[in-house]
């Protein structure tokens, strides 16, 4: 008779995808050393014209590239096995830069955190995830890609819910790109969907993006979701959107992402009246348009 699998703890270590990639070990050391670090981006509530939210986005200051952004190492990270224990690094990072920004400087603010499609069914993962959110005073958002449920969705809904249940709140990240189902987003207990920069970047100059955008903004309302358009770079792509419905703005024209020391005197200081609005009629022309349609 066959033994019966063996079942190893919960454990940090995700299973490689394609062992030889770069090694968990140099992730390991880099986060033992303090190489890696947390910026974060504004998003603006475009009613109340504050900041909503912060995202954060990692950085590795590494000793011989230099500063190295996200897509030269996440995939890699991925690969490795890697990307648990950095995950959770930025978990808590985050936690502590929240701590900081309240007792330093006053700023009460929701940092979101980027969580990679392989950990949403990582069952160690989820529960550390829950551990860092029952501590006193922490309040985090996570962004998860809909990557994260396609490859077993049932599990995936459980552990939203689960990750719900314990304070985190849920935005579903880069929406329209890749394979955007219906389906899963019904399913998804989701407080926030943030369309992709691949459909705002260019608002205000194509045809079909304006389309997409709108529906999709109707679409996240009707579930009960509220809406970040991501990758706003110009005032016309800001007035459209605003018109549009769209309840918060994350881009270049708000804020590049800042780090810690500069996040509390954006975020008292911001002043919207410092964005630039369209100097051109014919955007607000589209303006009207686009909230009639
Ligand atoms: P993302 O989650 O879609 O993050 C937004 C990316 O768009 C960021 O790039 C940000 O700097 C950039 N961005 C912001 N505003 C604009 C804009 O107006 N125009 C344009 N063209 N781009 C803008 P970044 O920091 O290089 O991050 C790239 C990706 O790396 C992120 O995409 C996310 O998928 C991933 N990532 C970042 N931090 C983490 C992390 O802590 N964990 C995991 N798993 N992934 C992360
Ligand atoms: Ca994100
Ligand atoms: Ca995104």
């Amino acid at each position: 008779m066959m033994p019966p699998p063996r079942l190893d703890p919960p454990s940090l270590r995700v299973p490689a995808n394609r062992p030889g990639g770069a090694s968990a070990e140099a992730i390991d050391d880099a986060i033992n050393r303090g190489e890696f670090q947390l910026v974060y981006q504004p998003k603006l509530d475009v009613r109340t014209k504050r900041v909503a939210s912060i995202e954060a986005l990692m950085r590795w200051n590494h000793p011989r590239d230099g500063m190295r952004m996200p897509d030269s190492f996440i995939g890699d990270t991925e690969e490795s096995g890697a990307i648990g224990r950095l995950s959770l690094w930025a978990f808590d990072r985050a936690v502590e830069d929240q701590r900081f920004l309240r007792e330093r400087d006053g700023v009460d603010v929701i940092p979101y955190v980027n969580l990679s499609a392989q950990l949403l069914n990582h069952p160690a993962t989820v529960i550390a995830l829950c551990r860092i959110a029952a501590q006193p005073g922490v309040r985090l958002g996570i962004e998860i890609t809909e990557r994260s449920v396609i490859d077993d969705p049932e599990h995936a809904f459980a552990n939203i819910d689960r990750l719900r249940e314990a304070g985190y709140a849920i935005a579903i990240d880069d929406y329209g790109v890749g394979l955007s189902s219906l389906t899963y987003l019904k399913q998804i207990a989701a407080d926030e969907l943030k369309i992709d920069k691949s459909f705002v970047t260019a608002l205000d100059t194509s045809h079909r993006d304006p389309l997409i955008v709108r529906s999709t903004i109707d679409l996240a309302h009707a579930l009960g979701m509220v809406v970040t358009a991501e990758g706003v770079e110009s005032p016309a792509a800001y007035a459209l959107l605003s018109v549009m419905g769209c309840d918060m703005v994350q881009g270049y024209l708000i804020s590049r992402p800042l780090p810690l020391g500069e996040v509390a005197a954006f975020i008292t200081g911001f002043d919207e009246s410092t964005i630039a609005y369209p100097r051109n009629a014919s955007v607000l022309r589209d303006a009207s348009f686009w909230k009639r349609a």
